[in-house]
Formats: C-alpha cells, structure tokens, sequence
C-alpha cells in the first residue's frame, strides 16, 4: 500500500533533526511553538528551488536537500543571524521513497551540522517544488542590513567568486579541464552558508548581502539601500585557480563579477574597523578579501589595475527578459 502523507512525514521528516530546549512543539501539530530569548531578534527568511527554473529534472535529491536548506542559511548568515529552526515545504509529483531519503539525508546533514532543528513543513502533490523558511537570532540591533552602508566603508567578500557560473557553464557543455571539474561541481551543488563569519561580523561589519544573484546585483542591491555608490577593484576579487584560468584565458570577468549562485557573503565595513574584521574571519578559517570601496557617488564602477573602466554585467532577475534558463539562481 503506498504511504500515506503522514506516513512519510514520520518516515523522512519527523525525526530528522535533534530536538533543541529552544522548541517547545515540534512537528506534529497546528503550529510549532518556538522560544524567542530576550534580547535577541528573530531573523526570518524563505527561498523556493523549482524545478525547470533553478534546476534540471533529475537532479541528484540529497544535493537539493542540501541546497533547499543552505540558499535559507546563507540569508542569516548575510544578516549576521545564528539559525536555529526551519520548516519545509514540499510539492512532490509522487511519493517516491528513495527520492525521498536521498533528500532528507542532504538536508538533514546539513541541520544537523549547524545545530538547526526542522520544525513543521508542508506535503503536497503536483509539479517538484522545495520551499525551505529558515528562522534565526541574532541580538537586538546588531544585524547586518543592506540599507547600511556608508561612504568610505570598505568592501569585503567571502571565499571565492564565479565558481559556481563556470560549473554551470561546464554542465551545459563549456570544456573545463578534469582537474577542476570535482571542485566546481561541489561549489554549485553544495554550497557552504557562511555562518560563522556572518554571526561574528554582526555588530563589527556594516551592511552585509550573501551573493545568490552576482557580485555586480548584490552589492547593487546594497547601493540601492544605502543610497550610495561603489568602485570595485576587478583584480582584488578573490578567484579560485578554475577561476584564474578562465579569466586569463577567456579575457573575461563576467563570471566574478555577474555570475550567480556562489552564496558568499560581501561585507561593508569601517576602515578603523579593518583589522578587527580580518582577525575575525581568520579565526573562522574564511578568506576574506578586500575588493573596493563605498562611495557618496551614486552608481557602481569597475576598474582594472590601470584604473581603467571594466563593463559590468546585470547579475540575475527572474523577470527580466531571456531569464528562466534552469540550474541558475534564487
Ligand atoms: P496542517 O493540515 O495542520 O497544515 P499538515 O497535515 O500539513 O498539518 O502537517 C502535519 C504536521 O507535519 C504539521 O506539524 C506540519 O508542520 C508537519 N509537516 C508537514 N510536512 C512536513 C515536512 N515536509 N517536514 C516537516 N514537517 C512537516
Ligand atoms: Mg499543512
């Protein structure tokens, strides 16, 4: 007899993550009751990945459990936020188990990793859809907001950039030699949220974005808010050595600049807060590079070592015109 809704709720969900003394009722009922500690603000935050719009029909499950759930962490590290509880969505075309046990195995290990407990969700039947709502804490006043930039702050980003535009790149046919292949696979498909450096950044750093979209939209984004403007330094972003080589070789920075998906975290800073920063993000074992600077100008500008201007590309909007290629971003 095939499982009912609720039998695959208590076979895959129910039990998926160690409980936390922070959740008072867990999955099983209405609702679940979380406790809110004084002092500390709730951040919220939901990310959907839709089949044929962020990936391709057939997609290795645990990869997408683990990112459903990853794309959510990345929003509270980017506020400087500790996650504490999710809840999941489902849309299933059928109930397949072993479908269904790769893609808890994927999400679950990585709650379990940071301490996250699955907390309610939702089971429905129609065409692959995964809704994650991830909510965190983070103390009163210290989140780190786009709208918060100010002239003069520095700018720094996370890890590597366009690592996961040249997997994507690779999965549609681009030839990338076998050495790097593993790696770029790994960086889309697995992306790591920033958590330590977002939660040790909050109340240090400024503004702060993850990069889902690209470097050039996210910090956009921040501009936006901030009402200012920026000069990036395109020969201080930090590439990976797949990275080096394709821009040397193509003559082409667009992957660093407006390739998307990478889940990095770009950060806004004072200048006297610099070393205080840099001290921060190695002790959380992140590279964390200083790639321009915040200005009262409006508009973003790229420049190359010469000081020469670099064009820029757009970075990713689901609405804009020829978008909906599946495998790119949230
Ligand atoms: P309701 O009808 O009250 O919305 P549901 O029948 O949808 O409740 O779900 C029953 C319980 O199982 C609820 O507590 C819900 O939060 C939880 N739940 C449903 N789907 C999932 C899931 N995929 N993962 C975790 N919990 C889930
Ligand atoms: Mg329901």
């Amino acid at each position: 007899m095939p499982l009912s809704e609720f039998d695959l709720i208590a076979r895959f969900f129910a039990d998926l993550t160690p409980g936390r003394a922070d959740v008072l009722l867990g999955v099983g009922d209405d609702c679940a009751l979380l406790e809110v500690p004084v002092g500390q603000q709730l951040a919220v935050t939901t990310d959907t990945l839709l089949e044929g719009v962020h990936f391709i029909a057939g997609t290795d499950p645990e990869s997408l459990g683990h990112k459903a759930l990853a794309v959510n962490l990345s929003d509270l590290a980017a506020m400087g936020a500790q996650p504490a509880w999710v809840t999941l969505a489902l849309t299933l075309p059928q109930a397949d188990e072993g479908w269904l046990a790769a893609f808890a195995r994927g999400f679950g290990g990585l709650a379990r990793h940071f301490g996250v407990a699955l907390v309610g969700g939702d089971m429905t039947r129609g065409p692959l859809s995964i809704t994650v709502q991830a909510q965190g804490l983070v103390e009163a006043g210290k989140a780190l907001r786009r709208d918060a930039a100010q002239p003069g702050d520095l700018v720094y980003v996370s890890g590597t950039l366009g690592d996961a535009g040249l997997a994507l790149l690779a999965r549609q046919g681009f030839h990338v030699v076998p050495r790097f292949r593993d790696f770029l696979q790994e960086r889309l498909d697995r992306p790591r949220p920033r958590l330590a450096l977002g939660r040790s950044l909050a109340g240090v750093a400024r503004a702060g974005i993850d990069i889902s979209d690209g470097l050039t939209a996210d910090l956009g984004h921040v501009l936006d808010a901030s009402a200012c403007g920026a000069t990036l330094y395109i020969e201080q972003l930090p590439l990976s050595e797949a990275l080096n080589q394709y821009v040397s070789e193509q003559a082409d920075w667009s992957l660093p600049l407006s390739g998307g998906d990478d889940y990095e975290l770009l950060v806004t800073l004072a200048p006297e807060r610099q070393g205080m920063a840099e001290s921060l993000a190695a002790e959380c074992d992140c590279d964390f590079t200083w790639i321009g600077i915040i200005d009262s100008a409006p508009e973003l500008r790229c420049v190359d070592a010469n000081g020469n201007p670099v064009h820029h590309g757009n970075g990713w909007d689901h609405f804009a015109t020829g978008a909906g290629a599946p495998g790119s971003n949230q």
